[in-house]
């Protein structure tokens, strides 16, 4: 069994059941766990000595959508694509995620994939949780190869096809969310529990505008059958709590899935912006986690305040949807927009920013063995290079880390015990090839007229 050692000038630990940070600890990993948190010096096959890093948990992201952010990227900015001021999501990300389904070869859509996961590995994330359209498996097969510790959600719809009409609303045809539960079914089959136990799935209704109630019936015993996590978008447009109220009898969002027993422990829903403080107090007795995703809302002019969710007692996360896979930037707008939102400084404090994406979300999926530094955890690993310049004199780690680093910053990413980022560079495969083969089958894309014609409508 390899073993590997990494002194950390800082390192993450608790006190009091909150992050703090420790000075001069080595951290001793044996094969895939951490084996000891010493300040000797251990003996092991492998070292690295770099004073000036911050060893962390390995950072999770349960919400990013790698692979249409890919495509979308710098096209869907200063709001080109947005018809109206709706959001995008039905007009141009799902139609655009659909098209790459259908026209790319396996092998470009696999380019895509690694192209995806390279930056988030290079961002520091050692563990996500991807939502994509069913038809695209490569997602599968660059996180098994890359190396990320992966939570797969390939969505299901009641329709495949659904579409926002002038008025914003969503409809769809029936419920033949059926197929996409086979679908689901044997995507699990075949990836649960690969690669070691790296490869996972979530359960992943869509959305509530775009999922009836028989199907989210269905996923809710499905996933709890399976013990997986349910995942879904929650309230990400007041158009959508007006399609839910005028389709189920008055309920909002919310209400809907807790009417459809959805609303509990197992439920990571993503920005639930359009919600109400009712919503909000019915999510927390509940036990429901959100997922806030605060820079995706800021590009559209709107304030998604992680402090207004963790005010109401919620488990909260900070993941990055699709705008920007950089998480540590992401945490960073997280803490400005609730200060901002708040008219104080003192929410959204950086402990609890680093605890949404290490301890708590470990906590939400049911991973105690992830999200801590502590023997017998696994040897996942975010490691930070704090002897920048703008980082120097380093008086708090974590104020430093979330006001001001980002993902450039990222020295160090293990995961199973496997050093995949040293240096900032990814080791285990070539990144300029990667980079290149990704970017030419996303300009695949561009180059067909109807992905042109989303934005010239515009
Ligand atoms: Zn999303």
């Amino acid at each position: 069994m390899t073993t590997v050692a990494l002194f950390g000038s800082w390192i993450l630990t608790r006190r009091d059941g909150k992050p703090a940070v420790a000075r001069d600890r080595w951290v001793l990993v044996e094969g895939d766990r951490i084996a000891a948190i010493t300040p000797d010096r251990p003996a092991a096959d492998v070292t690295y000595d770099r004073p000036g890093r911050l060893v962390l948990p390995g950072l999770m992201n349960l919400h990013n959508h790698c692979f249409s952010e890919a495509i979308a990227r710098s096209h869907t900015e200063d709001g080109r694509g947005r018809k109206g001021g709706k959001s995008i999501v039905y007009t141009v990300l799902l139609p655009l995620s659909k098209t790459a389904s259908t026209v790319l070869s396996p092998q470009e859509r696999l380019a895509v994939a690694r192209l995806g996961i390279l930056q988030l590995l290079k961002g520091g994330a050692t563990t996500v949780m991807e939502p994509f359209r069913n038809g695209l498996p490569e997602m599968f097969e660059a996180a098994e190869e890359m190396g990320l510790r992966f939570y797969g959600a390939p969505y299901l719809f009641s329709t495949a096809d659904a579409k926002a009409g002038p008025d914003g609303r969503v409809s769809y045809a029936g419920d033949d969310g059926a197929a996409d539960l086979a679908v689901w079914n044997a995507l699990h089959a075949r990836w649960e529990g690969r690669a070691e136990g790296r490869i996972r799935l979530a359960m992943s209704p869509h959305a509530t505008d775009t999922c009836g109630p028989d199907l989210l019936r269905a996923c809710a015993a499905r996933a709890r059958e399976l013990g997986v996590p349910i995942t879904t978008h929650l309230a990400q447009s007041d158009d959508e709590v007006a399609t839910i109220r005028a389709r189920h009898g008055g309920r909002s969002p919310a209400e809907y899935l807790d009417w459809l027993g959805l609303l509990a422990p197992d439920l990571l829903a993503a920005h639930c912006i359009a919600s109400s403080d009712d919503d909000l107090r019915l999510m927390a007795a509940r036990g429901a986690t959100v997922l806030n995703c605060p820079r995706v809302f800021a590009r559209a002019g709107r304030t998604a305040a992680f402090s207004r969710f963790a005010g109401h007692g919620i488990r909260t996360l900070v993941g990055t949807d699709g705008y920007n896979m950089d998480l540590l930037g992401e945490l960073n707008a997280a803490s400005l927009i609730s200060k901002i939102d708040a008219g104080r400084a003192e929410v959204a404090e950086s402990a609890a920013l680093v605890d949404a994406v290490t301890g708590e979300a470990a906590a939400a999926i049911g991973r105690p063995d992830l999200g801590v530094l502590a023997p017998g955890a696994k040897a996942d690993l975010t490691v930070v290079e704090m002897t920048h310049p703008h980082l120097q004199p380093l008086h708090d780690p974590l104020r430093a880390l979330i006001a001001l680093a980002n993902r450039a910053n990222i020295a160090q990413v293990v995961v199973d015990g496997r050093v995949l980022v040293e240096d900032g560079r990814y080791l285990a495969g070539d990144e300029a090839a990667i980079t290149r083969e990704g970017a030419a089958a996303i300009e695949r894309i561009w180059d067909l007229p109807e992905a042109r014609a989303a934005f010239e409508e515009a």
